[in-house]
This record gives C-alpha cells, structure tokens and sequence, in this order.
C-alpha cells in the first residue's frame, strides 16, 4: 500500500477500526440524503415484480439510522439503526435471509415484525465496495412468511451487482446531474493541476466556498423537488457569474466550490459579494408561497504559505465558517479579522456517541462535520438531547465536552468547551 493511500485511524479496537473505514467508504459515495434517481428507483421495481414481494429498498448505513436511497412500498425515509435487520447484513457482510421474523429470536421484538402487518420475510443482500467494505443493502420484503429458494437469491444477487455498477458509475462522473456543476473528484483533479501552476509561476489562484443558508428547513417544508430546483436554479446563477476557465463544482449536498484562476483576493471578494447578491435575488414559488434563499461564502487567496489545493480549501471553509457564525448571508475572507485553520470543518462521516447523565445516557449519532473547535452531527430525534453533553468518537479517540449552538429536529451543531 503507497503511503498516499495509507488510512490511519488511531485507537479504537479493529471493529471500530473495520467500521470507522466502512463509515468513510459510505461518505465517499456522497449518496446519503439525496434525490431520488432514477436507476436505482428502477432497479427497486425490479426486484419488487420479479420476486413479487411488497417491498424492495436500496439502502445505505450510516452509524445511527438505514437511510433509503430507492424505496418501493416502504412509508419510512430512514429507520433508526438498531430496528433494522439491514444492520446484521452489514455486520457479517453476507446475505441474509429470513423467513419468518416472528419465528426468529434474533428479530421477532423488533418494532418493523412486531407491528401490524410487520415484516415478516426478509432477503438482504450486501452492497459491497471494491474494498470489500459493505455500504448498504439490497433488500426484498413481504408482510407473509416465504421460502426464498436459490434461483430467486441469485436473482436479488444479480440485482444488486447492478447497484454497485451504479454506484460505480455515479463516482466516475465527472458532473454532478442534478446542478451541471463539476464533482467533487473533478474539482480536486482540475485543482491540483491549478495549484501546482500557480506555485511554479505565481499566478494568482482564488478560492470560494459556499453553502446554501438553512436549506434544509426548505426540503422539510417544500419538498426535496423544491430543493432540487433550487439548487439548479443558483447552478445556474453561478455560471452566468463565473468564467469560462473558472472551475465550479458541487461538493456535497449544497455546498459549492468555485476555484478562480487569474483573480486576485480582491476580485475574488468582489465576484463572492456578487454572487451572495445574485442569490438572495432569486425568487421561487412554492406552494403558493413566494420562497428566498441565502448563501455564506468563505473567500482564500493562494499564496506562498498555501502550497496546495486542500489548504486553500480549508482556508476557504474555514472563512464560510465564520460567515455562517456571524449571521449567513454575508462572506468572509481568509487572512482578515481572526478567521483561524482551527476554526475550519472537514465533512466527515464517524461514529458517535452523544453522552449525558454523567454518562447514565448515551445516544447514538453519525458525526458530519468535525473541527478542532467543534462539530455537526445527525440523529434520530434531538429531542432528548441536553443543551451539554459529551460527544464521543471512538476510532478517534475523541471525547469532548459539549455546548449546543443551534439545532433542528435531527442535526445538532456544537462548541467544544
Ligand atoms: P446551514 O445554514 O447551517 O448551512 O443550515 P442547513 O440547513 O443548510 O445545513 P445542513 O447541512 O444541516 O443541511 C443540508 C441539507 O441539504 C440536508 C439534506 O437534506 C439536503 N440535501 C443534500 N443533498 C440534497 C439534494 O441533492 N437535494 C435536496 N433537495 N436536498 C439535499
Ligand atoms: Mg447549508
Ligand atoms: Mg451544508
């Protein structure tokens, strides 16, 4: 293994090890709490027809809930982790069948048997990446008991071959769809090659990160199509912003990143004030409803201090951080005011515990943003959830103690004290 490729993970026990890579291969798919998409939508009414079952899910598997990326005849988006039979799938990374759950002790308390018209037969087959780490499931339901001989074990084994090249073929894009935009892949492609240009001739070389402004409270009161349009429609404000040799590219869900040769810091603070402008112009209707976006933008110039293509984005980052911090709708610019690396956040996907009552309670999160002096994290419901607490990462050997500073019914944002 080159050193390059060398993933190290301190502390922790091998399971924790196996799951913290596991929980990386699942965040690099950048598939979790997107659209729809029609391939694997399809593959789902396949398996439905072919096996004549109820329900058939393509799921993925984070560290505290089974999220669905295709979904025929389920009612639930995601399922908390510990009621759902995909998890063992994942833990012994083979097929799982079972005929009769209420048969079964391993799952006949499981609140999806125990229900009305519950589960009752259930064929899981691993969605495994070329590391051999299993993502996800494919998976076939049915409210009655059934055998499940070779030929139809087969078949869901073909279907889900069928997801992986999918997902195969999904990473390999160098354009994201739904917005035109360049992936994130490409971005750190086009953007080394920039770099390395623009050390070895001094070019200038500028960077802007942004994020869309509470975009979630948009997907949960419009709908995600409303989402989707509008992060088509600010795609589409951005090219008419950029140039032609400017990279734009989404790098995760609604967050964007545009790299801008030629440009000093100056230009690029103008071109971000612009752009914040264009956004907030924009005007979608909804419901009847007459709905606005903002965006925060972080600003960084490379300069001899840079040396690379992720430094200059996590300076970026870490100035559309403090843009985010002081009020949204606004940018900021690295190497101004006390914007520090410290106060940056890498996406992240990890394992973790939220820990309360003197350690008495402990729920289960999947950390997504971490920081030195802070991080973000998704949960089933926050509700429970204390204003302090410790958060506890176990491949990382992390345990921080824990102030709240915003949070939604499942994403918790904190301050490490
Ligand atoms: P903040 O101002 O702090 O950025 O708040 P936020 O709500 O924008 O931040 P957060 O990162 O919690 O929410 C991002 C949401 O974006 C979560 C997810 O539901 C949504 N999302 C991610 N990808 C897509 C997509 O492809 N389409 C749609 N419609 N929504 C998406
Ligand atoms: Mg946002
Ligand atoms: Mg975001």
């Amino acid at each position: 293994m080159s050193l390059s490729s060398a993933r190290t993970v301190e502390g922790g026990n091998s399971d924790q090890r196996w799951e913290a890579h596991r929980l990386e291969a699942v965040a690099a798919l950048d598939i979790l709490d997107t659209s729809p998409e029609k391939p694997f939508d399809r593959i789902a009414r396949l398996v439905k027809a072919a096996l004549d079952v109820d329900t058939a899910l393509i799921s993925f598997i984070d560290a505290h809930r089974q999220w669905h990326k295709a979904n025929v005849g389920m009612d639930d988006q995601q399922i908390p982790l510990q009621e759902t039979l995909c998890r063992h799938v994942v833990k012994y990374g083979g097929p799982l069948i079972v005929q009769d759950a209420r048969q079964d002790p391993r799952f006949a308390k499981s609140r999806l048997v125990t229900a009305e018209h519950g589960l009752r037969f259930y064929a899981g087959i691993p969605l495994k990446t070329r590391d051999g780490f299993v993502v996800g499931t494919l998976c076939a339901i049915d409210r009655e008991p059934r055998q499940f001989p070779a030929r139809d074990l087969d078949l869901l084994q073909d279907f889900a071959d069928l997801v992986v090249d999918q997902l195969e073929l999904r990473e390999r894009a160098m354009t994201d769809e739904l917005t035109g935009a360049l992936s994130r892949r490409a971005l750190y492609e086009e953007g080394g090659r920039l770099a390395a240009l623009t050390s070895r001739h001094r070019h200038n070389l500028t960077a802007i990160a942004f994020d869309l402004d509470h975009f979630k409270s948009i997907n949960d009161t419009y709908g995600h199509a409303a989402g989707d349009e509008v992060l088509r429609r600010v795609a589409k404000t951005v090219k008419l912003l950029v140039r032609k040799s400017d990279i734009f590219a989404r790098v995760g869900g609604e967050e964007f990143t545009i790299l801008l040769p030629e440009t000093d810091r100056q230009g690029a603070a103008e071109a971000a004030e612009k752009l914040r402008k264009d956004i907030s112009a924009l005007r979608f209707e909804f419901d009847g409803t007459t709905v606005g976006v903002t965006a925060s933008l972080g600003v960084a110039a490379f300069d001899a201090s840079t040396g690379d293509i992720e430094t200059l984005l996590t300076r970026a980052d870490a100035a559309l951080y403090k843009a985010k911090n002081d009020g949204r709708n606004r940018y900021a610019v690295w190497g101004t005011g006390d914007i520090s690396v410290r106060s940056a956040r890498r996406r992240v996907l990890k394992a973790g515990k939220v820990s309360f009552n003197n350690g008495g309670s402990s729920i289960d999160c999947t950390v997504r943003t971490l920081g030195q002096e802070g991080a973000g994290m998704d949960l089933i419901s926050t509700a429970d959830v204390p204003d302090e607490f410790r958060l506890i990462i176990r491949s990382d050997g992390l345990d921080a103690s824990c102030r709240v500073t915003s949070r939604t019914r499942t994403h918790i944002e904190v301050e490490f004290r």
